[in-house]
């Protein structure tokens, strides 16, 4: 079966909240980059009467939707940043308890999503804030932010001389997401947890000023050719928002998607797929019963690094590839990881959605 792909970006914010661009300009901003949709998460105000397809100078369409970044202010420090997509509603009221939020959103059809879970303070900063995810009893949430790219960010900060250096070219010093986060990931899937993965910007447009020199961190535009999440839906976008919105957030709820660092190439073909012995099969996000055994592939675009990883493990890896098949019979949440040279390095490229295995009677 053919699918479609739509790249996004779904974590950005604007003067509603603690961003500078309006929710015109990211369109624009996010047109330029090519994305195909994006998703715009003020803290804790659902912004109404803005959602829509943008763009009419011939550079293409975007559909920009609005979501919500919500988290408890009267909280200190301000952790648990919880994305809002789809619940059609302001959540903010929530926020005193995550449990409720979630449970609340997922009532309203909604996704919820842990923001930049294991966020760090920028070590030579001590009075910086530091807002992770920290109440992980927190069940029935839709997913992770694997890769938050301005949290990653303040990571490579880690004195103030390369602090001046990363801020003009942070691309050089970016590897990839947080082990802790993506090791996270793991535990949960090994204690078999549906948990869907995303990869966003949290793009914010903050100008700053050091000394004569004026410079805006990690304006939109750039952040969009950074990480974002591509998804795959089996009906093509018709151009009407409602409809396509909907596309979107099924992709999101079921993990038809996939993560994409854009510095390293385009991620756009990236193929993850399993095929059983009795013609099943399936793409990321899905479930297959195995038979005697399942195939697993791995399609990209351009030759690199693959790495095919379950419970943690990397069970099967190639170097300078651009496909690789693996069978097996265990079961278990298996994902990709795709490694690849930016800059005389090796950086992450690409970070799949799981695809579930389950016995036959189970
Ligand atoms: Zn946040
Ligand atoms: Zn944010």
């Amino acid at each position: 079966m053919a699918f479609y792909e739509y790249l996004g970006n779904m974590h950005m914010h604007t003067p509603y909240s603690d961003g500078e661009a309006s929710h015109r300009e990211i369109a624009s901003a996010a047109q330029l980059a090519g994305l195909d949709f994006v998703i715009v998460t003020d803290h804790n105000i659902w912004v109404k009467g803005v959602e829509g397809y943008y763009g009419d100078d011939g550079s293409g369409y975007v559909l920009l939707l609005v979501g919500e970044e919500i988290h408890d202010r009267t909280r200190h420090p301000q952790v648990n940043h919880c994305l809002v997509y789809g619940a059609n509603q302001e959540m903010s009221h929530y926020a005193s308890d995550p449990q409720a939020l979630v449970d609340a959103v997922g009532e309203q059809g909604g996704l919820s999503f842990l923001a930049h879970p294991f966020d760090r303070k920028i070590v030579w900063q001590p009075e910086s804030e530091t807002i992770p995810w920290v109440d992980w009893q927190v069940q029935r949430f839709t997913g992770l932010e694997i890769w938050n790219y301005m949290s990653c960010f303040k990571d490579i900060l880690v004195t103030p001389w390369k602090t001046l250096r990363r801020v003009f070219e942070p691309e050089k010093a970016v590897i990839g997401p947080r082990k802790d986060t993506l090791a996270k990931w793991d535990e949960l899937l090994t204690d078999g947890h549906y948990v869907v993965g995303i990869g966003n910007a949290d793009a914010h447009g903050t100008r700053y000023r050091i000394g004569l020199l004026r410079h805006t961190i990690l304006p939109y535009d750039y952040l969009f050719n950074c990480v974002n999440t591509h998804i795959l839906t089996r009906a093509p976008f018709s151009g009407n928002a409602t409809e396509d919105a909907a596309l979107i957030y099924g992709a999101l709820r079921h993990g038809n998607a996939f993560i994409s660092y854009g510095m390293v190439g385009s991620a756009r073909g990236f193929r993850f797929t399993a095929q059983g012995d009795s013609g099943a099969s399936a793409i990321m996000g899905e479930t297959i019963r195995m038979g005697s055994g399942v195939t697993l592939q791995v399609i990209v675009a351009q030759r690199a690094h693959i790495k095919l990883i379950h419970q943690g493990e990397i069970i099967a890896e190639e170097m300078n590839v651009e496909n690789l098949t693996h069978v097996t019979s265990q079961p278990g949440a298996y994902r990709v990881e795709v490694w690849r040279a930016y800059e005389g390095i090796e950086r992450c490229w690409i970070l799949s959605n799981p695809i579930y295995l389950e016995t036959l009677f189970s």
